[in-house]
């Protein structure tokens, strides 16, 4: 049975009020139809401690966005991996290319951001992608190939053992484009080799997300493509209704 992994990344987006307009109807319809897709949503870290509450009992799980290097310290709004355990938060999205652009992440500090998130045995989803300017110059695969060896290089060959990482081209994050089903299908297999080749662990250890554009009318296209383990999904994960056509979707195309 292919059961996908399903990310909700809400970005700078929710309210006490949105908790309870969309989770909730989010947790009972994962509870009352018996979807075994893992759904992961990751709220604002304001509201996590109140997310997870609301998600117990059910099959969703909250991750948190983001998380900083540092354990504890003078670091003036940052949280820290030991913060996320205590309130129970298991899921850590690194890297995503609005942390890269907006917040000027590098290589170097994602990776360390990932070390971290694994040495506190918590799950790093690792968001990598190309710009577009990348994929017209047909670089994609070499950009992509430099964000995973700097990981490499300082976690050692079982780096990518028990981790989620989300291919996502960039300029189809927000766009409303998609890449060919061939594109991505290339993409993802090239980096579940490439990871394979450069680690002696299990293909079943480490799962390859989607993310960019993904729709209520996309999704049954992309749930065919045979390397894609799941999708990362921003803006239509903020609409109740398409949202739960996607899980529909998803628990239907097994
Ligand atoms: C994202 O932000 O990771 C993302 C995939 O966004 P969207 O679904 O809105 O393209």
């Amino acid at each position: 049975m292919n059961k996908k992994i399903i990310i909700a990344n809400w970005k700078l987006n929710g309210s006490i009020q949105l908790l309870q307009n969309l989770l909730k109807p989010i947790s009972d319809f994962v509870k009352m139809n018996h979807i075994s897709s893992k759904v992961i949503i990751a709220p604002p870290s304001v509201y996590l401690n109140q997310a997870y509450n609301i998600v117990l009992n059910t099959n969703v799980i909250i991750g948190a966005q983001n998380v900083d290097v540092n354990s504890f310290g003078a670091f003036t709004g940052e949280i820290s991996v030991n913060m996320l355990k205590d309130i129970n938060i298991r899921y850590v999205i690194v890297g995503h290319s609005e942390r890269r652009l907006h917040h000027q992440e590098n290589n170097i500090l994602i990776a360390k951001k990932f070390e971290v998130v694994k040495h506190a045995k918590l799950i790093p989803i690792l968001c990598i992608g190309e710009t577009d300017k990348d994929y017209n110059l047909y670089t994609t695969q070499r950009v992509c190939q430099k964000q995973i060896d700097i990981i490499f290089d300082l976690l050692g060959e079982t780096a990518f053992c028990n981790t989620i990482i989300a291919y996502e081209p960039i300029w189809a994050i927000g766009s409303k484009k998609i890449p060919s089903l061939n594109y991505i299908q290339d993409m993802c297999c090239f980096i579940k080799d490439y990871i394979l080749k450069q680690q002696n662990i299990n293909k079943k250890s480490f799962f390859i997300q989607y993310g960019g554009s993904v729709n209520e009318n996309n999704i049954q296209q992309l749930c065919k493509i045979p390397d894609v383990d799941g999708f990362l999904i921003g803006s239509v994960s903020l609409s109740l209704n398409k949202f739960l056509k996607i899980l529909k979707t998803i628990s239907i195309d097994k």
